[in-house]
């Protein structure tokens, strides 16, 4: 049990959908450390004077959540990671100076790692669908692991156009009524859009003109099993599912605050899952 008591927050607007405090007290109750996980809610107006104010208010660093995303990278110091996404979620404080980076990056790609290991052996083709802030930090890391063609299929055309600009001609536009035909040969096929989450719209996709080698991954993790998913798996394709890249992106952001790179458990999925109200759909 460490003595001095440490704080970390989840700063939104709203906020109080975050599941971080689950996950960061989990790991502070698991590992016996002196600390205290809270969420903030902030409005936009108020972000800016609420960072200068971090440090004041005993934190050692942030989460940072929807709107404020685009606004904690201009108010810290980005890496190239932060900066290539376009946007900060996660704070902290190094020699005093407040330091930024993107973790939804290595989130899908250790959740990906875990889930379909040996994904990256056929780096030749992807689909992402959506073109928001999580199809960003998709693309980062798919183009950083070396995929060598990513197809961008997004209901908005002008948005995907947006992101080929951004991360140059390994990304290719598709139009949204070409995405079937763009599924043909794809190794890994990406949902980034909210379409399949509990009371959106639900997403089209015929899982069948995928070849058999791919691999399937949704962000969505409510519900858990989402309609994708569970399509990928009766065809007996590989998955990997948001929930697993929320628990993995929340690794970094404990180990720069608390000191311990924490596990993510079987355990802590479970009271994820439980918590998201969503332990009925597990497979
Ligand atoms: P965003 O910036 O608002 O982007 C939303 C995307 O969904 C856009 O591409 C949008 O297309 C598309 N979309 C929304 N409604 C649609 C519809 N009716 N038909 C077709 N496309 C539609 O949101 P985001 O931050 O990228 O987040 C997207 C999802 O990823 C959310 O469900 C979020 O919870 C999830 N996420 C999960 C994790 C995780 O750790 N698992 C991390 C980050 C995000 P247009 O451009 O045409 O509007």
């Amino acid at each position: 049990m460490t003595t001095k008591s440490r704080a970390a927050c989840v700063i939104g607007w709203p906020v109080e959908h975050s599941r971080s405090p689950l996950i960061h007290n989990y790991w502070l109750k698991t590992y016996g450390i002196a600390g205290e996980y809270r969420r903030e809610l902030v409005p936009p107006e108020e972000f800016a004077g609420f960072i200068g104010s971090l440090a004041a208010r005993g934190y050692v660093g942030a989460n940072v959540t929807v709107p404020h995303k685009e606004a904690a990278l201009a108010l810290s110091q980005p890496d190239e990671r932060a900066r290539a996404v376009g946007a900060a979620n996660t704070l902290w404080f190094d020699d005093g100076v407040l330091r930024s980076t993107n973790t939804d990056v290595e989130g899908f790609l250790h959740n990906l790692d875990a889930c379909a290991p040996r994904w990256d052996r056929d780096l030749s083709k992807a689909v992402v669908i959506g073109a928001g802030g999580a199809a960003r930090a998709v693309i980062d890391g798919l183009l950083g692991r070396g995929v060598e063609r990513i197809i961008l299929v997004n209901r908005t055309l002008a948005r995907a156009e947006t992101l080929h600009q951004a991360f140059g001609v390994r990304v290719r536009v598709k139009r949204w009524d070409e995405l079937a035909e763009a599924l043909a040969e794809a190794a890994l096929l990406v949902n980034t859009t909210t379409l399949g989450m509990s009371g959106q719209p639900g997403l089209t996709v015929d899982v069948a003109r995928l070849p058999a080698r791919a691999v399937v991954a949704d962000l969505i993790y409510v519900p858990a099993v989402t309609p994708l998913i569970a399509a990928a798996r009766a065809r007996g394709l590989r998955t990997a599912d948001g929930l697993g890249m929320l628990l993995q992106q929340a690794v970094r952001g404990f180990t720069l605050w608390f000191g311990i790179k924490p596990e993510v458990t079987a355990e802590l999925r479970r009271l994820a899952e439980a918590d998201l109200g969503t332990d009925k759909n597990r497979r």
